[in-house]
């Protein structure tokens, strides 16, 4: 594990330091250990089923395992191929606004790394959260194939726990993450935390569903995908307010009518 990782990685618990040790990292104050699965570090225990409402947990769980077993067909979704150009160029235009090249970046729901590839090009060292392991294995061998996984930490971990110190990174964003979080809270409590591992003045960008007459068409305002992943899509009012509670909203826009996409920088 390089130097700058272990600087960034904190027990998702009570956010002390880890001691780092071959194959796990121990967290010098509550003593939990983690272990780290094929070059990822994995902060997914059962211990964090308290935190949560048990609809809350169940629901996180269904996703997981769906993800897990979609991972290697995920990148082939009709839908995301045909949207993925604009939304990837839309999307870091909105991340970077005047900012030159980041030093750390992070992004929350990297899945397997679609959205990731891009965001790589403009900092020097870039984070990957997911709690899906299967989507994380694809996506550190599309990291290697890129020639880039020097550079890259992936972290097999919950979005609303992250194990990251508070004001370290020069940019976050999160694609498509916020509307499959089961529950008002849990969408309050990631921005929260996007917000929390954000250095004073860095730069976000976060999206998801919109509510729009394009996807009123084609499902409800909330429900359940196939292989039993929840999402919500928002109206522009519900994304603003969700977003503007934890950062300031610079600009936001709808992105084919099909995600919100919400950008700006953290009060210096
Ligand atoms: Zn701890």
């Amino acid at each position: 594990m390089q130097q700058w990782q272990i600087e960034i990685l904190r027990c998702p618990f009570d956010r002390a330091r880890l001691d780092v040790k071959e194959e796990q990292m121990q967290c010098v104050e509550c003593q939990r250990t983690f272990p780290v699965v094929g070059g990822v570090p994995s902060f997914v225990l059962p211990d964090l089923a308290t935190a949560h409402e048990r609809e809350e947990w169940l629901r996180k769980q269904s996703e997981i395992q769906a993800r897990d077993m979609q991972a290697s067909q995920y990148d082939h979704l009709l839908g995301l191929v045909l949207m993925s150009p604009v939304e990837a160029r839309m999307t870091l235009r909105a991340l970077r606004g005047k900012a030159g090249q980041f030093a750390a970046l992070a992004e929350i729901g990297c899945g397997t790394g679609r959205m990731l590839r891009h965001f790589a090009a403009l900092a020097d060292f870039v984070i990957g959260v997911d709690f899906s392991l299967q989507s994380l294995q694809l996506c550190r061998q599309r990291m290697q194939q890129a020639g880039i996984l020097e550079k890259v930490m992936l972290i097999h971990a919950d979005a609303c726990f992250l194990p990251l110190a508070d004001e370290m990174l020069d940019a976050v964003a999160s694609c498509q993450l916020v509307e499959h979080l089961p529950s008002d809270r849990l969408r309050r409590q990631v921005l929260a935390e996007m917000a929390r591992v954000l250095k004073a003045g860095g730069r976000y960008a976060v999206s998801g569903y919109h509510w729009s007459w394009l996807t009123r068409w084609s499902g409800a305002k909330q429900g359940m995908h196939q292989g039993g992943i929840y999402y919500y899509r928002f109206t522009r009012n519900e994304f603003y307010e969700l977003v503007s509670a934890h950062l300031p909203v610079e600009s936001l826009r709808s992105v084919l009518g099909y995600v919100w996409l919400a950008s700006g920088s953290k009060e210096a």
